[in-house]
């Protein structure tokens, strides 16, 4: 094993991919970082327009003695006339141009249906929420954004609790690994982490994407690991199988849901900070001259243009938070599992959604994961110190193909 070389074995790994594959997935990732910054131009020009085109003024004007139905018919409107425009965009970049990629092999009617219904669950739960906070900005003109960091934050935590159970069940079926190599080696896996077993489930991302995944979910009792049945479409061999939960089963054991949640609300409270700050600066900037202060709700789209640059400014603060607990994870997985190799291939498939060796600037500003090169490396690194099977593994399994075992 002493010939073993950690550089080689990722070069390796990469060169499964022809050198056409890696361009395409360079195109992609790098068109999606464009993507991040003019999707910000086209939603602060629609808040732009709605605040211009003084609807929402006479809106205010109209009910001016009902202020409870004022507000939330302002809100109401704007997140109307704000989805209506916005859908050409949504539709090229999270339709057109996946499907493009061959990235999703959804139907448009499939597509438009989800986006019919996200956009319907959406304003159901924050129009309620954006009419609390008018009303504790007018309440509490000079703390509002404190309190109302302090509530939005507490708001997100129990959607995250609320999501496996309620949210996800209507886009995608949830169900336990079927019986066989897999489930058997979840369970041990899961046995040997503490983490309760019953807890992982396969589901039918292939619905919306071919993406290679698995993700996180929930918080408390409610949290669970879920791998994409695109993973199995793949010929996921046991062992990468077993790197990728035990990557995920590092997400559960740091409680990483709930360090993120944290983090954003954090980031919440200051936007809404800044927001209180920049409002009446960059209201006179707009020549929003019928606004009446922060309070009024026909200023809403102020209050857009000025989350949408913070949330492009946040980009690299938030990449490089999740960036940290993926290393993480991979570390949990490494440490636990001894999977380098699987682990290695099922990096390897991902590459085309997240070119794999981008510069060192351009994954610090956007990549929320390390990159696969480097991401294979630290795999190849940690096989390279670890020559001999270690007897952390749970259970030794053959890294035979089980595809066939799982719908
Ligand atoms: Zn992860």
């Amino acid at each position: 094993m002493s010939s073993f070389d950690p550089a080689k074995a990722t070069a390796d790994y990469l060169s499964i991919l022809t050198p056409e594959a890696h361009a395409k997935a360079t195109a992609y990732t790098q068109g999606g970082h464009w993507l991040l910054l003019w999707g910000t131009v086209i939603a602060i020009a629609i808040s732009w327009m709605v605040l211009k085109s003084g609807i929402l003024v006479r809106i205010r004007n109209g009910l001016a003695g009902k202020p409870v139905r004022g507000v939330l018919a302002i809100l109401a409107v704007s997140a109307l006339i704000e989805g209506v425009l916005a859908l050409p965009w949504n539709v090229y970049s999270d339709w057109w141009r996946e499907s493009a990629y061959g990235l999703t092999s959804q139907s448009f009617a499939g597509w438009f249906g989800e986006w019919a219904l996200i956009t319907a669950i959406n304003s159901v739960i924050i129009l309620p929420l954006l009419g609390g906070l008018y009303f504790l900005i007018r309440k509490a003109p000079k703390t509002w954004w404190l309190w109302g960091g302090l509530t939005v934050s507490a708001f997100f935590m129990a959607l995250m609790v609320l999501a496996p159970v309620f949210l996800e069940p209507i886009f995608n079926e949830y169900t336990p690994a079927p019986p066989g190599p897999v489930r058997e080696a979840v369970v041990a896996m899961a046995k040997a982490n503490g983490v309760p077993s019953d807890k992982i489930f396969i589901y039918d991302g292939s619905k919306q994407s071919n993406r290679y995944t698995a993700n996180v979910s929930g918080l408390g009792s409610t949290a669970r690991v879920a791998m994409s049945d695109v993973m199995f479409k793949k010929d996921a061999d046991l062992a990468e199988v077993r790197a990728v939960v035990g990557h995920e089963m590092g997400h559960y054991k740091h409680n990483d849901v709930m360090g993120f949640a944290a983090v954003f609300g954090i980031l919440g409270l200051v936007a809404f900070f800044l927001i209180d700050k920049l409002f009446p600066k960059v209201a006179a900037l707009l020549g929003a001259r019928d606004i009446q202060g922060i309070g009024d709700a026909a200023g809403y789209p102020v209050i857009s243009i000025i989350l949408a640059v913070l949330a492009l400014l946040a980009t690299p603060i938030t990449s490089s938070i999740t960036r940290v607990a993926e290393t993480n994870a991979d570390k949990f997985s490494l440490e636990r599992v001894n999977e380098p190799d699987g682990l290695a291939r099922a990096l390897a498939k991902t590459i085309e959604y997240r070119a794999a060796t981008p510069s060192k600037l351009e994954e610090v500003l956007f990549y929320d994961h390390p990159a696969v090169g480097n991401r294979i490396r630290m795999a190849m690194d940690w096989k390279a110190a670890h020559p001999a099977p270690v007897p952390a593994a749970p259970v030794a399994v053959p890294t035979a193909p089980v595809a066939a075992t799982v719908p």
